[in-house]
């Protein structure tokens, strides 16, 4: 009763908004990276070509660059090991993939015999919303309050590519070695931009039994099981269509709750 009370609530009150970086960008390098909401995603290579994200902090005070700086760390890092766990629940699930998927696999990683050695792709930040493909916005302690809620670890629209993370009212680490999402009073984000990353390839909450798609990080699983691989399989046929990095349609929007 309580999560119906907040979706409304959510769904009465959230505005579609673009969320545009604050600094005027003078950028020199322009990065063309390939839309993967013009082919299916497994045409667009999605695990080979790379990925600029833009990070805006929300702060009503300029942040030390120091925290900045780990801040960015802590993402971009959790942002590839996320990547990097879908990568390899695909090849878990070789056997059940169709023949397409099967080749982009065997084309894109590489081979001996029945072994792959997966090959994340790159990760980086840039200055310009302009020149991302991705955006991530970050609620700090020193930002306007977080208006959804403090239960919520982070945000993601279903075909989207644009994530918000409540660092506001959670503290968050980076911890590939450990990809369980509780560790002490730290959330891993590995986990949690995993979550996120599959609602923004097209995939919803699946809450009955463990899943890296359940809709609380009490019942989370730590990476993707067989059962999201085979699911995330099943979309990466299909073509999706995802609203450009830094917009939001909030009828879509769906978050991962701290189940405290
Ligand atoms: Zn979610």
């Amino acid at each position: 009763m309580r999560i119906l009370a907040l979706c409304v609530l959510l769904l009465s009150c959230v505005r579609t908004q673009k969320i545009s970086s604050v600094q005027e960008c003078n950028e020199r390098i322009r990065w063309k990276f390939e839309d993967y909401t013009k082919k299916p995603l497994f045409a667009s290579q999605i695990f080979t070509k790379g990925y600029g994200i833009h990070i805006v902090y929300d702060s009503k005070t300029e942040l030390p660059q120091i925290v900045r700086d780990s801040m960015s760390f802590i993402l971009l890092n959790g942002f590839r090991a996320a990547l990097t766990t879908w990568g390899v629940s695909l090849i878990a699930n070789k056997s059940t993939l169709s023949k397409d998927i099967v080749g982009y696999l065997d084309a894109y990683n590489f081979k001996t015999g029945n072994n792959y050695t997966y090959n994340a792709p790159q990760v980086f930040s840039v200055d310009c919303i302009e020149n991302a493909n991705f955006v991530i916005r970050v609620y700090t302690q020193s930002g306007k309050k977080f208006r959804y809620s403090r239960e919520i670890l982070a945000k993601a629209q279903i075909q989207g590519r644009t994530i918000i993370i409540n660092m506001q009212n959670h503290q968050m680490i980076y911890d590939q070695k450990l990809f369980q999402i509780k560790s002490g009073l730290f959330f891993n984000i590995v986990p949690i931009l995993a979550h996120e990353l599959g609602h923004c390839f097209g995939l919803s909450h699946q809450n009955d039994g463990k899943s890296i798609m359940a809709s609380s990080s009490k019942s989370i699983s730590n990476f993707p099981l067989m059962k999201d691989g085979q699911n995330f399989a099943l979309i990466l046929g299909k073509q999706i269509k995802g609203g450009a990095p830094g917009y939001f349609n909030p009828t879509e929007r769906v978050g991962l709750r701290a189940g405290l």
